[in-house]
């Protein structure tokens, strides 16, 4: 666990769609109306009620994020978070939209007074994006996120569907550990 201010940051193995926080982060596409991976199974776990919701949106641009409810999930709340795919961008580009999604998901939590957000490992499935880059990615926003808002006391899991993922953000964090 690494503790930014009042606010903390750990990774956990596991289904996301079991999870108890307020908020979960679905890696969702633009259509926000369900797909594969993370995203379907947040889908079946929540059942047809999120999907209706979903339909009223309109659809969510890359980097941009959106809240629903959760309908049958444990977590109150949805956040659906546009990720890049990464073979659309130059790496600058993708690394720039993928961490907006991190922050674009905060600052959706902060407004609805939400304590604890979980996140999916946004792109690093179907869209490709390589998992230590995205890692790196998702902590650093995270963190100037976390640090800019001094008053938040937020706890932020990531969620890592496989050990991969897990160790993946464990070396991570053991970067951010000092100071
Ligand atoms: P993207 O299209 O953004 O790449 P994917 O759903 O393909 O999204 O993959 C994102 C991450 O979500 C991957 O690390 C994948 O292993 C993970 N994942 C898939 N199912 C679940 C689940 N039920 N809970 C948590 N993470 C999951």
């Amino acid at each position: 666990m690494v503790r930014v201010g009042r606010s903390t940051m750990e990774a956990w193995l596991g289904d996301i769609t079991t999870l108890e926080v307020d908020a979960i982060v679905n890696a969702a596409n633009s259509g926000l109306l369900g797909g594969g991976g993370v995203d379907g199974a947040i889908h079946s776990a929540a059942g047809p009620g999120l999907l209706e919701e979903c339909r009223t949106l309109g659809g969510c641009p890359t980097g941009e994020a959106r809240i629903t409810s959760g309908y049958r999930l444990p977590a109150r709340w949805v956040i659906h978070a546009v990720g890049p795919i990464y073979a659309r961008h130059t790496p600058e580009r993708s690394a720039e939209l993928l961490a907006s999604c991190y922050t674009a998901s905060l600052d959706l939590a902060f407004e609805r007074g939400l304590s604890s957000v979980a996140f999916s490992a946004i792109s690093t499935g179907v869209y490709g994006y390589p998992l230590g880059a995205a890692t790196r990615v998702a902590v650093e926003a995270v963190r100037g996120w976390l640090e800019a808002h001094p008053e938040c006391a937020m706890r932020v899991v990531f969620c890592c569907f496989d050990e991969r993922t897990l160790a993946a953000y464990e070396a991570e964090f053991a970067r951010h550990t000092i100071g």
